[in-house]
């Protein structure tokens, strides 16, 4: 049986970067995935400036030049306003999209060329204990024979559903919101508009939704258009997703002469999927394993990023890995608790509280009217992005393009 010091399970982008740092610092990894890539995975193709930091700091600098920049965000609803990013120290001031079919995959060829080995159409279908510790993983392989594969630590990379979290039966005791979200890929006519669009809020039943739509521009004129939140909503079960997204294009300029949603069904590009936030699997590790990505529900609850925070939750998952294996085995990866709660403990503890609270329509309505006020607005600009941000802050439908009456949800059927 094959042993490695470090099995990673899942190639998306929490995966690629902790095979990445583990094979940078020196230990032998193998990253498996079920997918054979490219593969495509449902998302915004949104790269925050955060994730742009990070993947510069793993050597990607050169080849992040190929994703188009996004300048600005606008958000669009009852009241209009745009601001660009501030400047942050190592971070640039600015965000791209890269479709995920291509930039997963220069992920993961990026972790293979600092030396992890990859295994693609390999499914990790159980994980392998010896009492409490997780020594291993067995897989599927493409000619589907079953393999064991030893590992002194394995990461559960493994997305929004992770399987291998499922398989383990691991309970959490902290609960993070889940959101649903539902995107697709269209070309349009819409101008070339370098901004995150974000249209909010979202309406069904005539009662606001805590949820948002948005338009992210890709290249040669397509668009990636979603919609998703949060299912502390009481109802969220109601909602047709797909209609949802149907009557939320529907609202967005003719002009821009975007396909029927029925269209887009059929040549199957409309996706959905989960999005697990402020951390659904604490503590994030269990003797011999640790969680990163959406398998730990690394998601930033206040804006459904997901992609910066796999990124990064995958670095400190091998970093810590990497240091336990040299002090003296994988028994103890606290480590990893740690760093993760210094970084985003607060901030999720915060939203997990607040979140609980959107469920309800009367305090997203009380919200969304308190954003109405140029004041307040200002604040929660200067709370979000700091007080750089607005100095590039323009406001109102004199200053940017007239808002797109806010959709109106009803179940489709
Ligand atoms: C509609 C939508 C829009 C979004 N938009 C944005 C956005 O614009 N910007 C942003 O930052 N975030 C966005 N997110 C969140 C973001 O997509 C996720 O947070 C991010 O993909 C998480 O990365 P990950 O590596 O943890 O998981 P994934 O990207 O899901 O990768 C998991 C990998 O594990 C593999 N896998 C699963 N099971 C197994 C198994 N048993 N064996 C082997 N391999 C397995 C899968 O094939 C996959 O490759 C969005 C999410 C959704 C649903």
């Amino acid at each position: 049986m094959k042993k490695y010091d470090i099995v990673v399970v899942g190639g998306g982008p929490a995966g690629s970067a902790a095979a990445w740092q583990a094979a940078t610092s020196g230990a032998s990894v193998l990253c498996v995935d079920k997918a054979r890539f490219p593969r495509d995975k449902p998302c915004g193709d949104g790269l925050t400036p955060r994730a742009l930091g990070l993947l510069e700091g793993m050597g990607l600098s050169a080849e992040l030049e190929r994703f188009p920049v996004v300048e600005y965000l606008k958000i669009r609803g009852s009241s209009s306003w745009q601001v660009r990013w501030p400047d942050r120290p190592g971070l640039p001031n600015f965000a791209r999209v890269a479709r995920r079919l291509e930039f997963d995959e220069l992920l993961l060829t990026h972790a293979a060329g600092a030396g992890a080995e990859v295994r693609q159409s390999c499914e990790a279908i159980a994980p392998i204990r010896t009492g409490d510790l997780v020594t291993g993983i067995e897989v599927r392989t493409a000619r589907s024979t079953t393999e064991r594969i030893r590992a002194d630590i394995v990461i559960a990379a493994d997305g929004a559903y992770s399987p291998m979290k499922k398989a383990l039966g691991l309970e959490s005791r902290i609960s993070g919101p889940v959101g649903v979200a539902v995107r697709a890929e269209m070309p349009s006519n819409r101008p070339h508009d370098p901004s995150f669009e974000i249209h909010m809020p979202l309406r069904f039943d005539r009662r606001y939704i805590p949820g948002y739509g948005w338009v992210f521009p890709l290249e040669d004129g397509r668009i990636n258009v979603g919609a998703g939140y949060l299912t502390t909503f009481r109802q969220w079960r109601d909602i047709n997703l797909v209609g949802m997204l149907g009557d939320f294009m529907k609202s967005l300029p003719p002009e821009w002469q975007l396909p029927e949603i029925a269209e887009l069904r059929k040549a199957r590009a409309v996706q959905a999927w989960r999005l697990p936030m402020g951390f659904t699997a604490w503590p994030p590790w269990r003797p011999g394993l640790l969680l990163a990505g959406d398998a730990v529900g690394a998601i930033k609850p206040t804006n459904g990023a997901g992609i910066s925070k796999a990124l990064q939750s995958g670095l400190d998952a091998s970093e810590c890995a990497v240091a336990a294996l040299a002090a003296g085995g994988p028994h103890d990866l606290s480590g990893y608790e740690r760093a993760l709660r210094r970084r985003w403990g607060l901030q999720y503890g915060l939203a997990r509280g607040a979140f609980r609270a959107v469920g309800h329509p009367r305090p997203i309505s009380l919200a969304v009217r308190a954003l109405d006020h140029a004041p307040i607005r200002r604040l929660a600009i200067r709370a979000g992005f700091g007080r750089d941000a607005l100095r590039d802050y323009s406001d109102g439908p004199d200053r940017i393009p007239a808002a797109v009456p806010g959709p109106t949800v009803r179940d489709a059927g």
